[in-house]
């Protein structure tokens, strides 16, 4: 039994996410892992909210409440949401636990010891009003190059020129639209990435399997212009992982909190520790430390290319340059963006579908199959609620969902709620067995490497097999004729159900449930021999017709939809 850890970049604490987000990192995670344990391995998939740095500070702000509470609340939610999708975590974790607190502390302290931290003084803008140092996306003033009113401390998005805070005319704070604004110094931390770039170059040219889209991006970070910087990793905040030497202070760090982009991916693992807190494992170390048994887990990240340059380099360098025996990544996938009806989702203008929204409007499942079937994996998707409606009601309803109420419906008809006995198979449904056994192989090859769109294709393909054969051996023609025969197939057709019972479960798990109550099924036990695994139902066996497993979506639905969606949410 192989091992495998899986994690899912994790989502910001502050609002809940749109369907593109879904897409990007936890969905295609959760196909992944539920296919391995499938197939019978040992999973540890881990996501957690990501809660630390300002935009969490503002939005409690906003909200009227402390900090904690508002990460626990919307902890809380994003949890449920999750639920909702089959998000099927071992743990869902946070980023603000004490176990991340500490092992946060603990990676900058042996970081120090290994001589890649360095302390540098800086000016920073502070806002007296405010009573805070300010971040540079919130400073905003007059653009000296383009004239632009609101550009922002870091860039202009008028004329993309990168700034910095003193360069602008006439700043203010876009908190609290303070003009009283001073450049103080201050004392901050660096990780010295700079010292480890052909290490990490070396660690990266060694992944020739990993997608272009990955190493692209990395290698983009490492050596364009001056090459891989050196990294602040503690921020003027109150809100974060307090700047500690491991368990001891920092001398000069007083007040300050590491910046959120050095902990969070150390959630990663201190979610394992979690988990385990949560009495649902018993050993956290043998998935992440190879001197503990981890050396032989296959360890696979699903983020969004925006995520990929934190993966591939800022947090190997803090495991690399740890000098501990951390387990590092075998394996990024990473996808491109999801657009919605012809422009972007917008979370700000509540533009596209929000996922606790769409759980409103259809079941978990229709999503799952209509995002993942249509994952931005080589080129970014576009999302439109036309080809939502036309994906839906055809692959679901009309292959998957209509072979079931047909061969269910018709065998209680004239059999009974029981698998039929008698009759024998063909030249029919050996060329259906044969197509079966190809497309099967296909899909597992497809799923093993984690081509999401492809394997939605095999396994469509696979349904519409089942509903060809069906059309064409005729079993309601047959039984007039020969009932013997018509047995035979309908025998076939429930077995058939069984076999998209198993095979589809990573994708659409709540029909794949449906579809094993009413068959009445003890496990969903991947099959080896497809021969075996089409008669695994005998005659005799008993069953229930399931309700319509998807309803179609009508013209109408469709523009209230597509009305409702268009932005302006609060
Ligand atoms: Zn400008």
């Amino acid at each position: 039994m192989a091992r495998h850890l899986i994690t899912s970049a994790i989502p910001y604490i502050n609002g809940i996410k749109h369907l593109g987000n879904l897409v990007g990192s936890q969905l295609p995670a959760d196909l992944y892992a539920r296919y391995l344990r499938g197939r019978g391995n040992e999973v540890l998939f881990l996501c957690a909210t990501d809660e630390h740095g300002t935009p969490a500070e503002l939005a409690a702000a906003k909200a009227g409440k402390p900090v904690d509470e508002y990460c626990a609340e919307m902890h809380e939610v994003q949890s449920g949401i999750a639920e909702g999708f089959r998000l099927s975590f071992d743990h869902f974790g946070r980023s603000s636990s004490q176990r991340n607190q500490e092992l946060t502390q603990h990676f900058a302290g042996v970081l120090d010891e290994q001589g890649l931290i360095r302390e540098v003084s800086e000016t920073q803008m502070y806002s007296p009003t405010d009573g805070r140092y300010l971040p540079d996306r919130y400073i905003e003033g007059t653009c000296p190059n383009c004239g632009f009113d609101s550009a922002r401390g870091d860039q202009c998005d008028n004329c993309t020129k990168q700034l910095d805070p003193v360069d602008l005319i006439n700043p203010h704070s876009t908190i609290s639209g303070a003009t009283d604004l001073e450049m103080r110094e201050t004392k901050h931390l660096y990780l010295c990435q700079s010292q480890m770039k052909d290490e990490l170059e070396a660690w990266i040219d060694s992944k020739s399997d990993w997608p272009v889209l990955t190493t692209s991006i990395a290698k983009k970070w490492l050596n364009d212009g001056d090459g891989l910087q050196d990294r602040g990793i503690t921020r003027d905040l109150d809100w974060g992982v307090p700047v500690k030497k491991g368990t001891e202070d920092w001398p000069g760090m007083e007040g300050k909190v590491f910046y959120v982009w050095f902990d969070a991916p150390i959630e990663y693992i201190a979610c394992s520790q979690e988990w385990v807190d949560a009495g649902k494992g018993e050993d956290w170390q043998r998935w992440w430390r190879t001197d503990a048994g981890a050396a032989d887990v296959t360890y696979t990240q699903f983020m969004g290319k925006d995520n990929v340059p934190f993966h591939t380099l800022s947090f190997p360098a803090t495991i690399l340059g740890s000098g501990e025996p951390w387990k590092l990544v075998d394996y990024i996938k990473s996808f491109n963006y999801l657009n919605y009806e012809g422009g972007q989702f917008s979370t700000s203008r509540g533009r596209g579908v929000f996922m606790d929204q769409a759980l409103e409007v259809l079941p978990s499942d229709y999503w799952r199959w209509w995002l993942l079937s249509h994952a931005p994996e080589s080129s970014d998707a576009e999302f439109t609620w036309e080809n939502f409606q036309a994906s839906v009601n055809k692959d679901l309803a009309d292959v998957l969902g209509n072979f079931v109420s047909r061969v269910t419906k018709f065998c209680r008809s004239k059999f009974g709620e029981v698998v039929p006995e008698g009759g024998s198979y063909g030249e029919a449904e050996e060329a259906l067995l044969a197509e079966l056994t190809e497309r099967l192989q296909r899909y597992e090859q497809m799923m093993d490497a984690m081509e999401v769109r492809k394997s939605a294709q095999e396994l469509r393909a696979i349904w519409a097999a089942g509903n060809e054969y069906l059309q064409s051996a005729a079993p309601w023609a047959a039984f007039k004729e020969d009932p013997e025969r018509a047995a035979a197939i309908v025998r076939l057709s429930l077995n058939l159900i069984r076999l998209y019972a198993v095979l589809s479960a990573p994708f659409i798990p709540d029909t794949s449930a449906v579809l094993k109550e009413a068959m009445k099924l003890d496990s969903l036990d991947w099959p080896g021999d497809l021969n075996e695994a089409l008669s695994a139902l005998p005659a005799g066996a008993e069953f229930t017709v399931p309700e319509n497993l998807f309803r179609k979506i009508t013209d109408d639905e469709r523009e209230e939809w597509q009305q409702r969606f268009s932005g302006k949410r609060d």
